[in-house]
């Protein structure tokens, strides 16, 4: 990523291997890019003046080309329940969000893809003012890195060489924005953040999500990478999809079936379908019948959430003894399904684009 304020390119784009070539070229040895990417993603060095163990010389020629800014945190929200909402600024002065959710000893953290969203899905935040532009694989990777600088200011044992502060030990891609139409700046960001030499955070708790984009999980099901896919059902038939997800008329529900089976099939790997469950528009006894049928010849899991309100969508959740039955049904039918809360409602990090929920298996 260029910056526009000072040209420099951003250190947070660079995957871990694209340092060697940099340093043979200015006629230094390959371990330097090993000591790079230890003091940039372990270290997270806040200044290429505290990378000591490289030369006061390359510190200076490294400071002059590559910026190790993260993303400006404009604003912190914490909930009652612990979940942070960051609002983050990026160099054009474009604003996205990020949200960390505290879980049983970990952090997830939910990240954006795009600064606003080209899908319009009736009951989602993020797509109401349209798509603004994408984010560059650094911006993705450098929400990560405001997130692990912020643990780190909160965490008691801050030093420059701290490993062991906090960081996410999950990645969800379920903040602004559909992967899937910046596809390949986002896989080189999750390719960043899972390097070993990098972030380090294990593919499998990475989890894309996408709202259909049926050729990005023909993509995605090619790539051969372990990270872990998210599809936004939501309805079981192309009639309640196509009322709520402009999406389903370019690819409607059997297309996106289809494309998830063949994506279980060359992978092994299992697709999650989200569900969220909106009062008197697709949480009835028929509609689960409808989604049993839908997917029980298939390996998958099943994520009910019952609806985040927002503003401009009329649509309620179900009471709890509905999206209970509702649950129920399927488990039943033996789909491996679970129901999320919502967590962080009170600092509006439930809707839409961040919504967030701890699991509660049934
Ligand atoms: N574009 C991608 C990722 C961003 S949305 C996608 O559609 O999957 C992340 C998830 O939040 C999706 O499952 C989306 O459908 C869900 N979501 C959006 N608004 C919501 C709301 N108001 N209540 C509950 N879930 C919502």
């Amino acid at each position: 990523m260029k910056n526009d304020n000072n040209r420099k390119i951003s250190a947070w784009g660079m995957l871990p291997h694209e340092w060697k070539p940099i340093f043979s070229e200015m006629g230094l040895p390959g371990y330097r890019a090993e000591q790079v990417n230890v003091a940039l993603h372990r270290n997270l060095i806040t200044s290429w003046q505290d990378a000591t163990t490289l030369s006061k010389e390359l510190r200076a020629a490294l400071a002059e080309k590559f910026s190790i800014e993260p993303l400006k945190i404009v604003n912190t929200h914490e909930s009652s329940d612990n979940v942070v909402k960051l609002l983050l600024e990026c160099d054009d002065g474009e604003r996205i969000e990020s949200v960390l959710i505290p879980s049983r000893g970990r952090i997830t953290q939910c990240i954006s893809s795009q600064a606003g969203c080209a899908f319009g899905c009736a009951f989602c935040a993020s797509g109401m003012h349209g798509l603004i532009r994408n984010l560059s694989a650094a911006e993705i990777v450098a929400q990560v890195v405001s997130a692990c600088r912020l643990l780190r200011s909160r965490s008691s044992e801050s030093t420059p060489e701290v490993q062991s502060a906090p960081r996410p030990g999950n990645i969800v891609v379920m903040g602004m924005g559909e992967p899937f139409t910046n596809y390949e700046n986002v896989l080189k960001a999750l390719r960043i953040l899972n390097d070993q030499r990098g972030i380090n955070i294990g593919a499998r708790h990475i989890t894309v999500s996408t709202c259909g984009v049926v050729p990005g999980i023909e993509q995605f099901a090619r790539e051969g990478v372990q990270f872990e896919l998210s599809v936004s059902l939501h309805a079981p038939t192309d009639t309640l999809r196509n009322q709520i997800m402009p999406v389903n008329h370019r690819w409607p529900v059997s297309e996106l079936l289809r494309a998830c089976k063949q994506y279980t099939s060359n992978t092994g790997r299992i697709v999650t379908y989200e569900y969220t469950l909106i009062s008197n528009f697709n949480d009835r006894p028929e509609h689960a019948d409808a989604l049993i049928k839908l997917l029980k010849n298939q390996h998958c899991k099943v994520n009910l959430i019952p609806l985040s309100p927002v503003a401009g969508f009329v649509g309620q959740p179900p009471d709890h003894i509905q999206a209970l039955r509702f649950l129920d049904k399927l488990h039943k039918a033996r789909l491996n399904v679970t129901m999320r809360k919502s967590r962080g409602k009170d600092v509006n990090a439930a809707c839409g684009q961040l919504r967030f929920k701890s699991e509660t298996k049934k």
